[in-house]
């Protein structure tokens, strides 16, 4: 009997778990990959993320212990403009990205070699091979807006000001709210890097924006930088309906799949569950499908609340900082902290496997 091979497009988060998963089951697997190592794109990469996720059910769910890479956040608050709240009421962690030893991508490399995936860098999918790939050919780019056009798949241009650079802290983040940008700014130190990041979904960000929030950063956490580069990127949020796990006879998987939050942008729990369920499409495409359904079902109900965040709530953060203050920032802060219980009845408003993994992992 011949094994059979698969090809992966894109060597990140969920290409790498699919790789693994496929390997187990005996596959040859080789990963095609546009740079030229492992660590995902080098546009983003090294960098530190930060996720709610449920570690111990995403590790059992994707077959592969996470634990080691991701760091509980020993503080993480959400300012609007310069009051400072306690975020969230769910359980964050910070990781590292890229090829750093202690990131996520060397784990999941780590165990791709272990596998027996073989690896081939400076390997781009061009638009010219989309229609000479092998059908269950699996597609990872992650949020390059040049696969998306390949797929011809509706994206959003992420326009973002971002620095990186060891830094004497760890374990810990910040976002911010403001008016001249549609999304936040946010930094995350994870150990001892950090990555920051200034972005609005669909404009430019400014020069003004980005002082605004350097001054934002001395003002409140003494933190400065000189540092940043500009790019624009690309995420799938063109609208509620906009996941795909099946595309042209190939597989798709990761952010291009559309399986990240539509509130906050949280993408990792998506790309790793996707991988995994990229991987049992090989074998099962309904069984795949079901997962992948299953998974994110509550994502159009994330997307209307962040239309409605988006018109009604967000473009005036100072109204939210006046009706905070006025309420008491503490009394707000206490409000945020429940009990387990509490957040158990909590309906929760994100579908995403970051935020909703409370019903998400249930059978
Ligand atoms: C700047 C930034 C900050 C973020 N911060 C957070 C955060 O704090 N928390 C969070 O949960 N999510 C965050 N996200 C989202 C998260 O990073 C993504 O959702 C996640 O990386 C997606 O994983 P993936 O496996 O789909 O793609 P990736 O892990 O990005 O991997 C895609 C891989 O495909 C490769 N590739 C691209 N094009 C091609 C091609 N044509 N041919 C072959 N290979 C190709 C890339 O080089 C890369 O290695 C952030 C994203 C960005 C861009």
């Amino acid at each position: 009997m011949t094994t059979r091979e698969i090809t992966i497009y894109g060597g990140g988060m969920s290409g790498m778990v699919a790789a693994v998963n496929l390997a187990r089951e005996g596959y040859r697997v080789v990963v095609r990959e546009a740079e030229d190592s492992y660590g995902g794109s080098k546009i983003y990469n090294p960098s530190t993320h930060v996720t709610p996720i449920d570690v111990g059910k995403t590790s059992d769910y994707i077959g592969i212990d996470l634990w080691p890479v991701f760091h509980k956040l020993l503080r993480c608050s959400a300012y609007l403009h310069d009051t400072a709240l306690t975020f969230p009421v769910y359980e964050v962690y910070g990781v590292e990205r890229g090829d750093r030893p202690g990131s996520l991508d060397t784990l999941l490399y780590g165990r791709c070699l272990d596998l027996g995936v073989e690896f081939e860098f400076s390997t781009p999918l061009r638009a010219d091979d989309v229609p000479r790939l092998a059908p269950g050919t699996i597609i990872a780019c992650g949020l390059i807006p040049a696969a998306y056009k390949m797929l011809d798949v509706p994206f959003l241009p992420v326009h973002m000001w971002l620095s990186r650079g060891e830094i004497g802290f760890t374990d810990y983040a910040w976002l911010w709210f403001d008016e001249s940008i549609t999304e936040y700014g946010y930094l995350s130190a994870v150990n001892n890097y950090y990555f920051d990041l200034l972005f609005s979904f669909g404009k430019r960000v400014g020069e003004d924006a980005l002082e605004k929030y350097q001054d934002f950063m001395v003002r409140n956490e003494g933190v400065e930088h000189d540092e940043w580069d500009y790019q624009v990127g690309a995420v799938p949020l063109a609208g509620p309906d906009n996941h795909r796990l099946f595309r042209n006879g190939l597989i798709v998987c990761g952010t291009m799949s559309g399986a990240i939050d539509p509130f906050m942008g949280f993408g990792i729990s998506g790309a790793l569950v996707t991988g995994k369920v990229a991987a049992l499409a090989v074998s099962d495409p309904a069984a795949a499908q079901a997962e992948f359904d299953r998974f994110l079902a509550g994502f159009r109900r994330s997307f209307y609340i962040k239309e409605m965040w988006k018109r009604f709530i967000r473009p005036d953060v100072s109204r939210m900082e006046r009706h905070i203050r006025m309420l008491g920032v503490e009394r707000v802060n206490r409000l945020v902290k429940l009990t387990e219980r509490e957040k158990s009845l909590l309906p929760l408003p994100f579908g995403t496997p970051g935020f909703g993994h409370a019903n998400i992992y249930k059978g």
